[in-house]
């Protein structure tokens, strides 16, 4: 059998629920299940994540998955229904569609309404993607108020630079100058806002990547921030090439050998989500010790260096990462964030969980 193998620990979602849920004081927490739970699998997610008090997702299929296992909390849709056939199913399903824009509104009202309906408001308070704007927020809230018929409204936002040196204040304080006129439950913080901005937790808050054990932050590592890796991805070294001064590997030989080497090839590759794009001297671990990448990653194959590493040969474990090589780290060294690698994880690759 081929030996790439993502392991996901439901020990670790466990505890940086607890984590999260330690930051958040007495907010109340929306666990981010979007994409296949970050490609930890969304079912399995649900289940270790099962004390959460909702779950955020972005599809009504997704929603629908939850329902059929059984989640009784409240299910967030984060971008709404994206037309109006979509909307019986919220009702149906109870769940709670963000409205971001007037022709979802008009798409409500259109609509034949079941009962009551809870809403998310999102108001654009500067990242410049979803949302009201900020001055349409009392209008907004009218029209919402007599389309959800009883149900609850909460007023929410999302920050651009949460996890950067700009922070959140310079869009905290406009959302909440005009936010705290209505009196309505708020929904601000993601994993980055949560652990760094305290001062935006409000009501209810919305961490995703720090569930999942990787930090939000260039500076800071996920260990420094009491996470744990949930999803740790391994492999074997399946052949050791010897290489003489000059000659390369891989495609292009993009790399050479500047002397004697010795070279282990890796069963991973791009088709299991590792990155095509990562260069020579990304991290990876051999059998434990601290090795790095060499030449460019093939679709079911990567090449790493085991020139300081004579023990290491066929069948030596490899971490590409994970638990003793944080995702981030990979993520940095390959000029992209933790978020994209694991998401990326194809659905070729086994999992086991436990
Ligand atoms: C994905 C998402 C989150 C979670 O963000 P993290 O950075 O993973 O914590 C929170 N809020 C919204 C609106 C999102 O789309």
């Amino acid at each position: 059998m081929r030996p790439l193998l993502a392991r996901i620990s439901f020990a670790a979602l466990a505890h940086n629920l607890a984590a999260a849920r330690a930051a958040a004081g007495p907010a109340r927490l929306w666990a981010v299940v979007k994409a296949n739970a970050y490609g930890h699998g969304l079912t399995r997610a649900a289940h270790a994540l099962a004390d959460a008090d909702g779950f955020a997702v972005l599809t009504l299929e997704e929603a629908a998955v939850l329902r059929e296992l059984g989640v009784r909390q409240p299910v967030l849709l984060l971008e709404g229904y994206f037309d109006a056939t979509e909307i019986p199913a919220c009702y149906e399903l109870g769940l709670t569609p963000v409205v971001h824009h007037a022709e979802q509104l008009g798409m409500l009202d259109r609509s034949a309404r079941s009962g009551t309906l809870n809403l998310y408001l999102k108001f654009n308070s500067g990242m410049n993607r979803l949302g009201f704007a900020l001055p349409e927020m009392e209008r907004v809230i009218e029209r919402a108020q007599a389309l959800a018929q009883g149900g609850m409204l909460t007023l929410m936002t999302h920050f651009a630079t949460a996890d950067e040196a700009a922070g959140v204040a310079w869009q905290l304080a406009p959302f909440l100058e005009r936010a705290r006129r209505h009196r309505l439950p708020l929904s601000l913080a993601n994993s980055a806002a949560l652990l760094r901005h305290p001062d935006s937790r409000a009501d209810w808050v919305r961490p995703g990547i720090m569930l999942y054990g990787a930090s939000p932050f260039a500076d800071t590592g996920a260990a420094a921030l009491g996470l744990r890796p949930v999803m740790t991805l391994t492999s074997e070294i399946i052949a050791v090439q010897e290489l003489a001064p000059g000659e390369g590997v891989g495609y292009g030989l993009a790399w050479r050998a500047a002397q004697v080497a010795r070279v282990g090839i890796v069963a991973c590759g791009y088709a299991d989500g590792y990155p095509r794009h990562a260069p020579g001297g990304t991290p990876v671990l051999v059998a434990g010790r601290r090795s790095a990448l060499v030449g460019r990653v093939s679709m079911d194959m990567l090449a790493v260096d085991l020139s300081g590493l004579p023990q290491a040969g066929v069948g030596s474990p490899v971490t590409l990462w994970g638990e003793g090589l944080p995702v981030e780290e990979v993520a940095a060294a390959a000029g992209t964030i933790s978020y994209e690698l694991l998401c990326a994880l194809a659905p070729r690759v086994r999992v086991a969980e436990g």
